[in-house]
């Protein structure tokens, strides 16, 4: 291919993994990646060269400033395979847009509530495995005109995390600022499964949200002394 002879290799199989994605019609966008161990607060060198030293969001902050709108573009798999690699070495992270959602859980016990909400559905949907001490992160598509906002710590667990448009899910093959290799569940890599259950999916989506709003009203307080987000409207 041409695009192998001009640009330098990338060195793993981003771009297998991004192939990937854009054939389930999904829009991939390079992220840094760790280059060196975590430092006491979870900062380490990366390999975008622009970002601050060490880079406190390592592994996980997008190359492309406006990637929100380039997704929403569509862009072909020419754009996103030679965006990569001019990047290389880099992570990859899915981006929610259109209908897609992601939600992820960010510890054990979130991943039980998900478990309890998404029923069967979830449990067939796309899937990235949890790495220690957290749980797994899903990809779904919400039914049209349903609008499901983004969240942090939401739900009765505090822990889950609903990334709608412009949301981002960093996926396999990146590596996580500790070390850890993310994949997909067996069988549940996106382009295996289809990223469906609507129906049970926004319902999902939008109860680990309500749930959160819930919880405002009560202690208030989530785990780890982490407060929580107030809904707007
Ligand atoms: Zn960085």
């Amino acid at each position: 291919m041409d695009s192998l002879r001009r640009h330098a290799p990338v060195g793993n199989d981003v771009i297998w993994h991004a192939r990937r994605l854009h054939g389930a019609g999904l829009v991939a966008v390079g992220t840094c990646k760790p280059m060196g161990p975590p430092d006491a607060e979870g900062r380490a060198p990366c390999s975008a060269a622009w970002h601050p030293r060490p880079c406190d969001r390592a592994g996980k902050r997008p190359l492309l400033a406006d990637y929100p709108r380039w997704a929403a573009r569509g862009p072909s798999f020419a754009d996103v395979e030679s965006s990569l690699r001019v990047w290389a070495p880099c992570n990859l992270a899915l981006v929610a847009v259109g209908v897609l959602v992601v939600i992820e859980a960010d510890s054990p016990d979130a991943d039980a509530e998900l478990a309890s909400l998404g029923g069967a559905e979830l449990a067939s949907a796309p899937a990235r495995e949890a790495r220690s001490g957290r749980g797994r992160a899903y990809v779904f598509r919400a039914p049209p005109g349903v609008n499901v906002p983004n969240g942090a710590r939401r739900g009765t667990s505090g822990a889950v995390d609903v990334r709608g448009t412009g949301g981002l899910l960093v996926v396999p093959p990146s590596r996580h600022v500790s070390g850890h290799v993310y994949a997909w569940l067996p069988g549940r890599a996106v382009g295996d499964c289809a990223a469906g259950g609507a129906r049970r999916t926004a319902l999902a989506a939008r109860a680990a949200d309500s749930q959160a709003s819930a919880c405002t009203h009560g202690s208030g307080r989530r785990r780890h002394g982490r407060r929580l987000d107030h809904r707007r409207g």
